[in-house]
Parts: structure tokens; sequence; C-alpha cells
């Protein structure tokens, strides 16, 4: 079991670098969490550069948030990742200040539909309400924007991403982010407004997105 936890660990430092290498994040910014064993949940440490972040510093909490293994504080938006994995079968999630992704949830409450990739997200992106970082308010007001999407945008803030996998959870942030700026670069062209998908037409895709790729990939 130890063992597996170390495996898990060590992925999510790399997703974790993963975000600052690939520019997701500055710095401490951000955080990432991985579910093992059912109800225990591994979670970057708070403020600490994920370069530091070796072995030693694994950091395990149980779903109410108490510690079952390690020295570090958890990072401060335990209470979002909490919330997810209490109601959702969610086996990784990614939190982000991606810039265009955080930039769009400064304009709009959804982020329009102009590519059929936000079908992999279960549908348009909303924006969930500002509040505090770190807080049960920005938990909760996550949680709601999150209804029926694998993804939503944090007002003033970031993206957070859920996935059953660390990968996916990390690709899928990749992927919003990319839209966020599709949509920032179409509708920055002075006189004109990017076109939108026709209604429907994100279920259409979500369907023919599960025959995506190779067979059982
Ligand atoms: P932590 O370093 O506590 O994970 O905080 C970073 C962050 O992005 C808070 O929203
Ligand atoms: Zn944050």
């Amino acid at each position: 079991m130890r063992s597996a936890w170390a495996d898990a660990w060590s992925e999510l430092v790399e997703t974790a670098r993963r975000t600052v290498a690939d520019g997701l994040v500055v710095g401490t910014s951000g955080n990432v969490s991985v579910r093992v064993d059912g109800d225990t949940v591994l979670v970057t440490p708070s403020g600490v550069p994920y370069d530091e972040l070796g072995p030693g510093e694994l950091c395990a909490v149980d779903l109410a948030g108490r510690r079952v293994a390690g020295e570090l504080v958890p990072t401060s938006e335990l209470p979002m990742h909490l919330a997810v994995y209490r109601t959702t079968g969610a086996g990784a999630v990614v939190h982000t200040h991606a810039v265009h992704a955080t930039a769009v949830s400064t304009l709009v409450d959804e982020l329009p539909a102009v590519h059929y990739m936000a079908a992999a997200l279960g549908g348009p992106v909303r924006v969930a309400p500002y509040a505090a970082y770190g807080s049960e308010e920005l938990a909760a007001g996550a949680l709601e924007a999150l209804r029926g999407r694998s993804g939503c945008l944090l007002r003033n803030h970031g993206t957070l991403v859920h996935a059953d996998t660390l990968r996916r959870a990390y690709d899928h942030t990749a992927q919003l982010e990319w839209m966020c700026r599709v949509w920032l670069a179409a509708s920055s062209v002075p006189g004109r407004t990017p076109s939108l998908l026709p209604p429907g037409e994100l279920d259409r895709v979500a369907e023919r997105l599960r025959g995506y790729g190779q067979p059982g990939g």
C-alpha cells in the first residue's frame, strides 16, 4: 500500500512541477492532489516550491482533512480539493492560476463555446464566484460551478479541474487554458465577434469523444 502511495506521490510532484514548467502557475501558486486507497488524499503542501518536494515531503489527509501522514501543512485549498472528492468519483484534482483562464474569469460567467474541447470537460465551462483563496465559500462556489462538469474557472483566481487520473486532470487543465486563450484571441479582434458552436453540439461531441483515440485507450 505504501509503495502505491510513493508512486502516486512522485506522479503528483511531477504534475505540480509541470504546471510551473508549462507556465500554468508561477512560484508556489496552484496545488495538486490525488486520491489513493479510497478515502486518503495526497496533496501538495502549502507554499513549498515544487522543486523542493521529494519523498520526505509526502502529505496525506483523509476526506475530513485530518493529517494521515507527513509533517508539512497541506495546501490552503484543501477545502476545495476535499469538496470535490466528497461529491464526485474524482481520482485527481489540479488547481492553477493559468494566465488566459484567469483573465477570462474576470470577463464572463461562462467561457463561450468557441471550441469543441469544452465537451471533454462536460460542457460550457462556468465561472465560480470570487471568494478568498482557501475558504469554504470558495469551495462551495466551485462545487456549484462544477455541476455536470469536470472543470470550472474561479473568478479572479484561476482554474479547477478534476478527472480520474492526474494525467487527465492535467491535460484537461491545459486544454481549458488553451480554449480561454483562443476565446481571448478571437474576441480581441476589433469589430468582430467570435462564432460559437450551435446548441447541442457539445453534447454530440461528448458522445463522439468517447470513441476518440485508440480502442481501449
Ligand atoms: P497553497 O500553496 O497553499 O497550495 O496555495 C496556492 C494557491 O493557489 C491558493 O489558491
Ligand atoms: Zn490558487
